[in-house]
């Protein structure tokens, strides 16, 4: 039974470096190839079975000072970013999976499926360039026995090959027209068959370990998102503001302009434009506040909805890991 890992912090930052567009708080890692994998492989990815967004990586070999276990974890890396950014998903019936499948189908009857399937394709051909760049430039450096990272080796590797740091994504392009009816079929068969095999994570601890720390992951994100949206809120608030008070001494230089010019009318006329604009400014001032307030309310129920459930996926997970007895074991 595959082992939950975390990776070690110089696997980490280079993957985060060669992909800066996945989300890797949705990607989870694990030491071995689950029992139904039949095909013999070092390593794949999985959308997680029994989630909507999240990915599992397994990985046979998780020496990290063997380049070959790097390349591999490259390799899956590479097959996260291209499932990901096709969208979510019931476990792994997800539009990316489903994408594989087409490509994997289209070529049936031609020999290799593995070898001719553009995703594996363009996988290899990364895992080959980047083969060639971290044989000179280790980022994780074992000279002492454990992997440390290496800014200058990461450094180097992105002047060896800056077409590894892979800032784009796209998505291969493939399929015949029945292998689109074909894979859907097949994917949805094998995620009801997976999500059954995967239910019983629900009852291990090292599911239930992952779960609580993508609750704390999870809050956050979110509390960052909430106070980015009130940032803009409160910047759109005053420029509304200022673009407000402008317009008020723009009609109010505009009206005096346009006063009578004998003296009792003048005065008449001017005394109505200064009040005119003293209540237009006040008018601006108050909207201003109550656009400020209503976002310090909205910014406050964002915040205070996400700790709340935080807090429950929290305690429910903690109350399942002490019944499971995971914290003796
Ligand atoms: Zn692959």
């Amino acid at each position: 039974v595959p082992d939950l890992i975390q990776l070690p912090e110089c696997a980490r930052k280079l993957l985060e470096h060669l992909y800066p567009r996945i989300d890797w708080d949705r990607v989870n890692f694990y030491h071995g190839i689950p029992k139904y994998i039949l095909i013999k492989s070092v390593g794949i990815t999985l959308p997680n079975p029994i989630g909507f967004g999240g990915f599992r990586v397994y990985l046979k070999n998780v020496d990290f000072c063997s380049t070959d276990a790097i390349a591999t974890l490259v390799h899956e890396a590479f097959h996260v970013q291209q499932f990901m950014f096709m969208g979510r998903g019931l476990g792994v019936f997800r539009p990316g999976f489903i994408k594989y499948g087409i490509c994997y189908a289209s070529n049936l009857g031609k020999g290799d499926l593995y070898d001719r399937n553009p995703y594996e394709i363009e996988a290899e051909a990364y895992e080959a360039a980047f083969r060639k760049c971290y044989a000179s430039h280790k980022v994780c450096d074992c000279t002492s026995g454990e992997p440390v990272f290496s800014q200058d080796a990461l450094d180097a590797l992105e002047k060896c090959n800056p077409e590894l740091v892979l800032r784009a994504f796209k998505v291969p392009t493939c399929g015949k027209w029945w292998a689109y009816p074909l894979a859907v079929i097949v994917v949805l068969i094998v995620a009801v068959l997976l999500f059954i095999v995967h239910l019983f994570d629900l009852l291990k601890c090292d599911y239930l370990e992952e779960q609580a720390r993508d609750c704390k992951e999870w809050g956050k994100k979110v509390r960052k998102e909430c106070s980015e949206w009130a940032d803009q809120g409160y910047s759109d608030c005053a420029h509304w503001a200022d673009h407000g008070y402008s317009t008020c001494s723009q009609w109010a230089d505009q009206g005096y302009s346009k006063c009578c010019d004998w003296k009792p009318c003048k005065w008449f006329c001017d005394a109505l434009i200064w009040i005119a604009n003293w209540v237009c400014v006040a008018s601006v001032w108050v909207s201003n506040m109550v656009c400020h307030a209503w976002i310090w309310i909205g910014n406050m129920v964002c915040v205070a909805w996400t700790f709340l459930v935080q807090v429950v996926c929290l305690i429910w997970t903690t109350v399942l890991r002490t019944v499971l007895l995971c914290w003796w074991r």
